[in-house]
């Protein structure tokens, strides 16, 4: 909020017109003639919504909530971030069914892996079956896909996981719940469960206990974060 030389030399009061010339936020408090400070303060308007006819001294005008001028309160949160990331990433898995990012976080809160569900480097996405039935096994992606957590894993840019958390849209399989309790991760956060009672799963949720590797269900506090390419363009109003 700029506020103008003359409005800090006579004590952050002024006419309408003043007001509407000095403030180059949307908002201000404006205090009632008369009744301030002694009994209502005042009301908060739209400097837009001023009427310059008014007339008058307004003694202790401020601006109220510019929102350009403090800290955004809707900005996303770390956890919202990591698993947001791990969303993203899934964005680039070819599999026609089922994608799968995952996101690992050391205790700085940095991003030290990215991975999503696809076939092996060199296997290319073309040559490889993607369905999930077939009468030969080998006919189907199972033999053959990494899932986000093995690629997150083993995409590492660090020396290593250990101790760090995994932020994962599906709970992981029991063939990744070996490689992350190998890999040393100590939490795993996870969106869905939705294969909760299949065998495998089971098989996770054992070893992860056996092996004191936490698992939390991410709840989220947004149901979407929407990433618009556009809003970098919009332009806010210059201060004055
Ligand atoms: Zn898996």
């Amino acid at each position: 909020m700029m506020l103008c030389q003359e409005k800090v030399q006579h004590g952050g009061g002024g006419s309408i017109k003043h007001i509407k010339s000095c403030f180059s936020g949307s908002r201000v408090f404006l205090p009632v003639p008369g009744v301030y400070p002694a009994g209502l303060p005042g009301v908060v308007v739209d400097i837009k919504d001023l009427p310059v006819e008014i007339s008058g001294f307004f003694p202790a005008i401020r601006p109220v909530g510019d929102e350009l001028s403090q800290k955004r309160e809707d900005y996303i949160e770390w956890c919202e971030y990591f698993m947001a990331v791990a969303f993203l990433a899934a964005q680039r898995s070819k599999d026609p069914n089922s994608q799968v990012g995952a996101c690992i976080v050391n205790s700085e809160n940095k991003i030290v892996g990215i991975g999503y569900n696809g076939m092996p480097n060199g296997c290319h996405d073309d040559v490889l079956p993607w369905g999930r039935t077939a009468q030969n096994k080998l006919d189907t992606k199972y033999p053959y896909v990494c899932h986000a957590e093995l690629n997150a894993i083993m995409n590492k840019n660090s020396a290593d996981v250990k101790n760090c958390d995994m932020y994962v849209a599906l709970f992981p399989c029991n063939e990744c719940a070996k490689l992350i309790i190998q890999a040393g991760i100590k939490e795993v956060i996870f969106m869905s469960d939705k294969y909760h009672d299949s065998p495998e799963m089971q098989a996770s949720r054992y070893m992860f206990d056996l092996s004191g590797v936490k698992y939390t269900k991410f709840v989220p506090k947004r149901k979407k974060i929407v990433i618009d390419f556009d809003s970098i363009n919009v332009s806010t109003p210059k201060p004055l």
